[in-house]
Formats: structure tokens, sequence, C-alpha cells
């Protein structure tokens, strides 16, 4: 090579690695400020405001979220329906909002989209986001859950596509902006809390399914137990329900009619570290793998703790603490032949123009239990509904377990199941703050299940 050529390809280098040198410098110094002057330091926050953000869809291309390209305002069609999902934009953007930013702002074909605005100014459109969400389950969610504070969240058992989410109270996503001092400043109500994800409470007996397989696999699976109400740990007493005297029950029975004294019992002779390792295998005291954030779920069984606060931890009380997506995820292992399908909300990604650009999978988090334990907390979920606290349930068949969690208030409610029970397609969740109990949670669940399936039947015709 020439000595002439080498010094083009010198110079032409210099150039290049000047052009770098000023955008370092221009980015610290100039953008840099912008970027820490943003509230929420979101370095989306600074992306060209000529893009329209794009749509986020539901699974059938229905929007869930959208900007007019008139008014330029964002428009959110489930309104407080879908906020658990879509979440909203802008700074300290929440949910999908938040979690897809950079998709959404993301210009297909950028420079040809440019041209274009340059020359005809036609706008320059983000990528839109298809999520797994189906807006007509969604709304149906939230109409059953009418208002009441708590939680609801579902997903397909055999992939983790998550069909809706709810959290009350909630919000109008349009109406962030004007209302964020009274949205982020009531602590109280806290309608920015996601509490299908973020929400952490005693899980009650939902628990139980986690303590069924700990006295499963510690070969307690038959133990039998006279039941009278209560029983004593250390000098302190477990209850049952209203002091119920469940009388002689073996596991069958004792996880149907949710008789604590048993399963308190169990736990002991199944030992604490039997106990641990349940747990640990449902993802307690780990991360919860989801495209929104979540809260790590607490169970905590060490030698400090008392008798008394160890068997109230093992029934799901004392120092054990879950999201409703965490219980979500336990009841649909178990519904799934103990594999854990990963739960996600974002489908693919498309251009303006409809092109599909990227398309997420269904991935598995992991064998959770074998199909022998799988199995054996499915007779006893089913038990649940036949003979069990669940048997008010009527149509559809479903399985589950219901949980009354003791807390500072009234009782919190909860009912973690799956159908149909013989052959798990969907698995739902619902949580209620403070509703005195599980019974609450019975019929939005049912109700819920019975549509969503009968959809899928619709679909398949
Ligand atoms: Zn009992």
């Amino acid at each position: 090579m020439s000595l002439s050529k080498l010094r083009v390809i010198f110079i032409f280098f210099c150039v290049i690695f000047s052009l770098c040198v000023v955008r370092i410098v221009k980015f610290t110094l100039i953008d840099s400020r912008e970027l820490v002057s943003s509230p929420y330091n979101k370095r989306l926050a600074t992306r060209d405001e000529r893009v329209v953000r794009g749509a986020i869809l539901d699974r059938n291309g229905a929007p869930l979220a959208q900007t007019d390209e008139a008014s330029g305002a964002r428009e959110y069609p489930l309104k407080k329906a879908g906020a658990a999902v879509t979440g909203f934009a802008g700074a300290a953007a929440q949910g999908a909002e938040g979690r897809y930013a950079f998709e959404l702002t993301r210009v297909h074909n950028e420079l040809l989209a440019r041209a274009r605005n340059l020359i005809d100014g036609s706008p320059i459109r983000g990528n839109s986001v298809e999520l797994t969400i189906d807006a007509g389950l969604q709304k149906k969610a939230y109409e059953l859950m009418d208002g009441r504070r708590g939680a609801f969240m579902a997903m397909e058992t055999a992939t983790g596509r998550v069909l809706a989410m709810v959290s009350n109270p909630s919000f109008d996503p349009s109406e962030v902006p004007e209302n964020w001092d009274q949205l982020s400043g009531d602590t109280e109500g806290n309608p920015l809390l996601n509490r299908a994800a973020q929400g952490l409470y005693p899980p009650g007996s939902t628990f139980k399914l986690v303590t069924a397989l700990a006295g499963y696999d510690s070969g307690n699976a038959g133990l039998t137990y006279v039941c009278k109400g209560e029983e004593d740990f250390g000098g302190n007493k477990i209850h049952c329900i209203n002091k119920t005297a469940h009388g002689e029950v073996d596991m069958k029975k004792a996880f149907a009619v949710s008789c604590n004294c048993y399963f308190a019992v169990l736990a002991r002779e199944a030992g604490y570290e039997a106990m641990d390792a349940a747990a640990e295998r449902f993802l307690f005291n780990k991360p919860l793998p989801f495209d929104l954030p979540t809260l790590k779920s607490g169970f905590a069984l060490d030698g400090g703790t008392s008798a008394i606060e160890a068997a109230q931890t093992a029934i799901g009380q004392g120092r054990t603490t879950a999201s409703p997506a965490q219980m979500l995820c336990v009841v649909s292992a178990a519904a799934n032949d103990g594999l854990l399908m990963r739960p996600y909300l974002l489908d693919s990604v498309a251009s303006a123009e409809g092109k599909r650009l990227k398309k997420i999978l269904p991935k598995q988090e992991g064998r959770i239990l074998t199909s022998e334990e799988s199995l054996f907390l499915r007779g006893l979920c089913e038990e649940v509904t036949e003979n069990g606290t669940g048997k008010s349930l009527k149509g559809t068949k479903i399985a589950g377990k219901t949980g009354t969690a003791e807390n500072k208030g009234a009782d919190h409610g909860w009912f973690v199941c799956y159908a149909p029970a013989d052959e798990p397609k969907i698995a739902a969740v619902v949580f209620l703050e403070n509703a005195g109990g599980s019974k609450p949670c019975l019929p939005i669940a049912g109700k819920w299940l019975e549509y969503a399936l009968g959809r899928e039947r619709d679909k398949e015709e």
C-alpha cells in the first residue's frame, strides 16, 4: 500500500475520532445537564419530542394506549381498568409505558422517516408493542373486582402469557400529569402501587401449598391429626378459623377445610429445613421473574424463630410475605406439571407500519416440582372446590386454595386457582385487602375463569 493511501486512511480515522470526541464532549457538557435536570433522570425523557410515541396493543391488536396525532395527547381506551398494565407515560413512567419506553420511542427506518418528515412533514412514528393481555379479559377482571382494594392477575399455565392484571385503587393514566400531587401523595390508598407485582402481604392459607409440598417431600403425606380448634406451640396457641375444631383430618381434608393446626403441626414434623427447601423451590426469597418490577416474597425460619412464630410462618402468617404475582406462580407451576413458565407481558414489537420486528417466545423458568408432586398438590386443590372452602363455586370446574390472612386491619382474602381442574389452562389469583376473608374472592375468580375459557373456546371454533 502506498504512503499516500495510508495517509488518507489515517486522516479518515482522525476525522472519525474527532467526531467521537466532539460528541462525547457535547454529551458530557450539554446533554447530560438535561439528563440530570430531568426530575426522574430517565434517559428516555430526552428523546426527540417529534417522535410520535408508538401504540401499546393487546394480543388482538386492540389499543391499550395510543397517541392522538392531532393533539399529541396520549389516550388510554381502558382508562382505570387498564392502568396496572399500561401504567403511564412521561416522567416517572410506570407499567408497560415505562418498561417499553425504549421500543415505543424507537423509529424503524429512522433515516427515511426523518427525511420524509423534513420534506412533507409526515409524522415520525415510534414502534408499537403488542402485549399478552386480552383487553376483554382485562376489562372483565376490573369490573368483577368492582372497585374493591386488592389485585387480580391471571396467566396461561403452559406459556406464562399474562392475560389480565388489575390493581385497586386504580387511576386514569391519561390524567396522571394533572393529578400527580394527589396520586403520588396518597400514601393511604397508594393508587400508583401495582399491588399484583409489588404488593407484599401475608399469603395466609394459600401458603399451605408450600407447607403441603414440604410435608409430602419429608414423608409426612400420610400424617393424620385430631384438630381441637387450637394447638400449643411453646406456650402460645395457633387457632383454626373461628376456633373451629376440625376433628380427625388427613392432609387432603385439612387442606380442603384449611385447618391451621394441622399444617402448623405438619411443618413441625417436616422440619424447618424441608420448609425452607419447599419455599425456595417456589421462588420465595428470590427475585420473581416478570417484565415489570416485582418485590421479593419472603419466608424466614431460622434458629432465632420462636416455636409460635415458626408455626405462624408455616401457615403463611408471621414472617411469610408474598405478592399476588408470586402466589400466581406457585399455583401455576403446581397446575402445569411442576413446570413454571416465566410470566410475561411483551408479546411482540412492530414498526408503525405494522412490520413485526421482534417476537417473544414463552420461556421456562424451571421445573419446580416433579410430576408426582404436581399431581399431589392438584389433588389437594381439587378437594378444596369439591368439599372444602371453595365449594360454593359453580359452573366451570376450578381447583385452588383459599386464604384468609390476619393483619392489622380486617383479614385479607385470597384465592389462587386454575381451570379447568382436570386440564389446567389458566391460573389466576384474586387478592382482596381487608375483605374479612376469602369468600368474596371466589365469585370473582369463578366468573372470570368461566368467561376467559369461554372466549378461548370461541376462538378455537
Ligand atoms: Zn383445624
